[in-house]
């Protein structure tokens, strides 16, 4: 099913008349307009697109052939238009995704669009678009693909005077010259700066016996990779050997429980358990991974607070990471497919601990 008439089939099974969709990544993914201003009003027997003049040849092009495309206009803005399909359609309730829309937005449908309810409710698209159709995750692999080559690329970097800044522009440049956006500011940090866990590159040089941590990733035809790893640069000492290796025996560990009907919190404590056992755990600052997919960030978290079933043709990031204050951190992150076979790892970059040059 494509992913409009999942909607359109989720509202009619929550009893929705109506949603408006206004999250751009939501837009995208339920037409392919890929411009940056677009709207969608749908019901579960039809849909319209809205954008302004700027685009309105564009979203003819991308979405003309799923459904009417409206330009709004100073005279006709998005609130009248909806309002006069509301009437059209015998709408006497529009939803909306609460955490998407300001106050004053609000207010001002609710001055435009009159007798009809505005009902704020948690977005439904986030929840269907964490499940991939396998041309979604081929588009993830793609992306996956490009990231790793962009990794073997910068290895060579990797030597003492080198700064964490030429790093991450070498990252952004290798990405765009093959076409890709980044699918967020690289982070590039070394040594002890390696044990912030979103540090900024900075001017920093690499030295012998550094850590460097770099994540990063592809955003290739609108679809999101994300990887981190950590290298170290001219030797790496017997405490920096255990802490990689027990982070990565820790994301191993993670990775392979992430299958249908495993929990994403327990996931999460598994991975704390396997750091505990060297005394890491409390290191351990963050969630173990995110869902993925048109944005890096996607819906779900494997966290502690992760109370959610672990479905097929889900993608996560799986990224235990441990900071020392004053010494630096480790972070091991990889892409994963939940498949009815078990978890698939869509990237390839190598995970045993380099030591470079
Ligand atoms: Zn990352
Ligand atoms: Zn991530």
């Amino acid at each position: 099913m494509k992913p409009l008439e999942r909607l359109q089939a989720k509202l009619a099974e929550d009893g929705l008349e109506a949603l408006l969709v206004t999250d751009i990544a939501n837009v995208r993914w339920l037409t392919g307009f890929t411009g940056s201003a677009g709207t969608m009003l749908a019901a579960p027997d039809r849909a319209c697109f809205f954008t302004d003049g700027r685009y309105t040849i564009q979203a003819g092009e991308q979405v003309g052939s799923l459904m009417e495309v409206r330009t709004t206009t100073t005279e006709a803005p998005l609130a009248a238009q909806v309002a006069e399909l509301a009437g059209q359609w015998g709408l006497s309730s529009i939803a909306f995704d609460g955490d998407a829309v300001t106050v004053n937005t609000y207010r001002q449908w609710t001055e435009k669009i009159p007798g009809v309810e505005l009902k704020p409710v948690q977005d439904p698209c986030a929840v269907l678009r964490m499940v991939k159709t396998p041309e979604e995750v081929a588009k993830i692999r793609d992306a996956c693909r490009l990231t790793d080559a962009a990794f073997q690329h910068v290895l060579r970097l990797i030597q003492p005077g080198v700064a964490e800044y030429d790093i991450h522009l070498e990252i952004e440049f290798f990405l765009k010259r093959q076409g890709a956006e980044l699918a967020f500011d690289p982070i590039v940090v070394s040594g002890a700066r390696s044990a912030l866990p979103h540090g900024k590159a900075s001017e920093k040089k690499l030295e012998i016996g550094d850590f460097v941590t770099m994540d990063f990733g592809a955003k290739l035809d609108g679809w999101c990779a994300d990887l981190t790893r950590t290298v170290a640069v001219g030797r790496a000492d017997d405490r920096m050997r255990e802490v990689y290796g027990q982070v990565l025996e820790a994301q191993r560990a993670a990775i392979d429980a992430l299958r249908p009907g495993a929990n994403g919190k327990d996931v999460d404590t598994l991975a704390r358990e396997v750091l505990a056992r060297k005394d890491l755990a409390r290191y351990f600052t963050h969630g173990l991974g995110h869902g993925l997919g048109t944005v890096v960030h996607d819906h779900g978290r494997l966290s502690q607070t992760a109370d959610m079933r672990i479905e097929c043709g889900q993608v996560w990031t799986v990224e235990p990471g441990v900071y020392l204050e004053g010494f630096g951190g480790v972070r091991i992150e990889d892409d994963v497919w939940v498949t009815e076979d078990g978890p698939v790892i869509l990237n390839e970059a190598p995970k045993e601990l380099l030591i470079l040059p």
